[in-house]
């Protein structure tokens, strides 16, 4: 037998398929070590045949085979060449995708012990005592631990009645479960009405996909259990994916406690011995739902009946590493192949996926109450530059403060929301919420401190710097955002008794630390939570009734043309964590610019007119979805080396324009707004384009001009421009 191979090398010059001779038991979808060169390499078996295209003495033969069930699932090799088409990136790369890096290069293994069982009676000699004792214990106890049975009685009697045959030894498989620990049981909810008819639709539209637009608080989770409920009666199997399911232990126990271990969670919290086995449980078949972030979505299920993307809008759904895939577009390819159904989730739904909504493309199914009855929190505005005006210099509005006061008082738990976008910063006029804006492109400017000057990220225009308001002459332009530190020091003040917990990058060092946080907080061990992003999302903290957005500003002044949707997204979303429970909950969202209209949207849950508004904006700048951003990234340790390559590629797309002028809205090449990372420095063309028309030709370009040192890469609509 011949077995078709792809080695496990990175590069484009070995991306083809190599033939082996291999046993005739040899199975597709199998991990090998294969001779490569002067060594041998990792490769994966992608097909076999009986005949070879070489001559046989040409043919080596495989050097080893590692696992007895194939490690990839068949449907990987169409993905794999539909991912590897798509975005340009070598066999091998998208590949790896489907396994767990663990389980590359053999990092990790199957965690084995060793049993020794009794089989029979042997004669033994007089002398032979250990021996004798050793067979009496394992007869009377039937089988024992190995290692444990060894040490008592000697491991040269134990491996002697073996070689007699009077004990057999056996490895067993252990299981490393990551969440042993999480014992619920199970309470069945009675479906709301709405909740019914969604699933109900979701079974019998004709449609494949479905996006669920529904409020915080209105049930999508028991939607999303019960359509994984039907898929697994019928035999089949489903994939769930949650942008931070580690940090969500609700949804966790939830999930054991509904599907006990026919749920495999995989996430960035576990160890690699855990994830490891949590793989292999979904391979073997033995679990048949896949929990996790972005990368579960290659999770090694065959039959897929649902895949289910919860907070469909949510920025870590795209990857930012090679192949820069869109979570959507792998599910869409996997759901396509299984002929199952696809449900997107989100109580503000992307402006992409709402339009395809609008459009028919997806069935779209609200819902608009919570579960609760309660109406969604009420969000009050404080205007933070009447409270500098008013002499107010601390972080927080006379509003917020009193509100505070009110929760402590009742008992009741408050958050405290940071609004923080990485570091940059921006010019924003504190005494009336004047921002600088870029000329062409009506997105906000980024301040560039080694230059003192203000950069547009999407044409790459600098401006001068600003040192006084041009609206009202005032002199506070520059525009930091608020620390945490400073928060929590400002409440210590105000409220000396009340108990806080903060959470941010730069206190809680990792998932554990940010889970323990948030036990302690469920826990009611504090009364306050001060946080930043992390803290928005699918929390459901029963006892939390005010919910307080300290800088509005930072999200909706990041110089990104969505910074509009993601302001209005956090708002949301981070208003969603209050009032969950009994009580209606209440919101006060602090901001220097209180007439914004995406502010106003947000105030009012006024999804529609939000969408409408940013439909038409989009529409009039020639933004996406009516266009597309696409950015060449050259980098290299060399500056030169990168100049030169810069130079090249921007060469071959201007000729590109040249024959399809229509199709270029914008093209330029320059420094990266980050010049330099990691020792590489960092250039990039950049382009609007009126379609995707061209982009495989872009792909091409760079595919051809990246080399060894000097990496040439392709973003679409990449969710950060630095
Ligand atoms: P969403 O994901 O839409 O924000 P959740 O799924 O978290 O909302 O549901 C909100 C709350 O309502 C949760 O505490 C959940 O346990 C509860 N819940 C959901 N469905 C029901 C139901 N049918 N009956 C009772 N409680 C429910
Ligand atoms: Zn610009």
């Amino acid at each position: 037998m011949f077995a078709q191979v792809i080695v496990d090398i990175a590069h484009s010059q070995v991306d083809k398929v190599f033939e082996y001779s291999c046993p005739d038991d040899i199975q597709v979808g199998s991990r090998v070590k294969v001779p490569f060169g002067a060594r041998n390499i990792d490769g994966f078996v992608i097909g076999v045949s009986r005949t070879s295209s070489y001559p046989a003495d040409k043919v080596k033969p495989i050097a080893e085979i590692f696992d007895e069930l194939p490690a990839l699932v068949p449907e990987c090799f169409t993905i794999m060449e539909q991912i590897a088409q798509r975005y340009r990136v070598p066999k091998a790369v998208a590949l790896r995708l489907f396994l767990p890096s663990e389980m590359r290069l053999g990092k990790v293994h199957v965690s084995v012990r060793r049993f020794a069982k009794f089989v029979k009676e042997i004669p033994l000699s007089a002398s032979a005592k250990k021996q004798a004792q050793a067979l009496e214990y394992i007869k009377s106890e039937g089988e024992a631990d190995y290692a444990r049975f060894a040490e008592k009685f000697g491991r040269g009697a134990v491996d002697a009645l073996s070689d007699k045959g009077a004990i057999e030894v056996e490895e067993r498989k252990i299981n490393r479960s990551p969440t042993a620990s999480l014992t619920q049981t199970y309470e069945k909810k009675i479906l709301t009405p709405a909740q019914q008819s969604a699933i109900d639709d979701i079974e019998s539209n004709g449609k494949h996909i479905h996006l669920i637009h529904g409020v915080t608080g209105s049930g999508k989770t028991e939607i999303y259990l019960n359509v994984i409920a039907r898929e697994i009666e019928k035999g089949k199997s489903a994939i769930f994916l949650v942008p931070e399911i580690s940090l969500t232990p609700q949804m966790l126990s939830q999930l054991r406690a509904r599907f006990g271990g026919n749920a495999a969670i995989l996430h960035s919290g576990l160890s690699a011995g855990e994830k490891f086995d949590e793989w292999w449980r979904l391979r073997t078949g033995e679990a048949k739902i896949a929990i996790g972030a972005r990368s579960a979505i290659f999770a090694p299920l065959e039959n897929i009946g649902a895949i289910i993307i919860d907070e469909e809008h949510d920025t870590s759904y795209s990857s930012e590493s090679a192949p820069r895939y869109s979570t959507v577009d792998i599910a869409r390819l996997r759901a396509n192949f299984n002929g199952a159904k696809l449900i997107l989730g989100s109580a503000t739904p992307s402006v992409e996926s709402y339009i395809k909504a609008k459009n028919g493309e997806y069935n779209l199914i609200t819902l608009k109450d919570r579960i609760n009855g309660k109406p969604l929190p009420e969000i009050i505005i404080a205007d933070m530059t009447r409270e500098v005006k008013r002499g107010n210099n601390t972080a927080f509005s006379s509003a917020l403060r009193e509100e505070l006061d009110k929760s402590l008082k009742s008992g009741k738990q408050a958050i405290i929301f940071l609004n923080r976008r990485g570091y940059s910063r921006t010019v924003m006029c504190r005494d009336c919420g004047y921002t600088a804006k870029c000329e062409n492109c009506d997105v906000t400017l980024t301040y560039h401190s080694e230059e003192n000057c203000l950069k547009c990220h999407y044409c790459g225009a600098k401006y001068r710097m600003l040192t006084s308001c041009p609206e009202c002459g005032g002199v506070h332009v520059l525009y930091n955002g608020i620390g945490t530190q400073r928060v929590v020091s400002d409440l210590n003040k105000l409220f000396p008794d009340a108990r806080i917990l903060r959470m941010d990058n730069d206190t809680v060092s990792g998932k554990d630390g940010q889970y323990k946080i948030l036990k302690q907080f469920s826990e009611r061990e504090a009364d306050i939570l001060v946080g930043t992003q992390m803290i928005a999302k699918g929390h459901d903290f029963p006892d939390v009734t005010l919910v307080g957005i300290l800088d509005a500003d930072m999200s909706l002044h990041f110089s990104d043309y969505r910074s509009g949707e993601r302001t209005f997204q956090l708002i949301t979303q981070v208003s969603g964590r209050s009032g969950r429970a009994g009580e209606a909950g209440k919101v006060v969202l602090q901001t220097c610019s209180p007439d914004n209209y995406i502010l106003r949207y947000a105030v009012n849950y006024d999804y529609n007119g939000f969408f409408e508004n940013e439909v038409a904006v989009r529409q009039a700048t020639f933004f996406p979805p009516y266009s597309l951003i696409c950015r060449v990234m050259v980098t290299a340790e060399s500056n030169d080396k990168a100049l030169q390559t810069l130079k090249e590629v921007y060469f071959a797309i201007e000729k590109l324009r040249e024959t399809n002028p229509q199709e270029f809205i914008f093209l330029n090449k320059m420094h990266s707004p980050v010049k330099r990372i990691q020792g590489k420095h960092r250039y990039q063309v950049l382009m609007r384009l009126n379609s995707g028309a061209l982009v495989e030709k872009i792909y091409d370009i760079a595919v051809k001009n990246s080399t060894a040192d000097c990496l040439v890469y392709v973003e679409e609509n990449p969710a950060n421009l630095s």
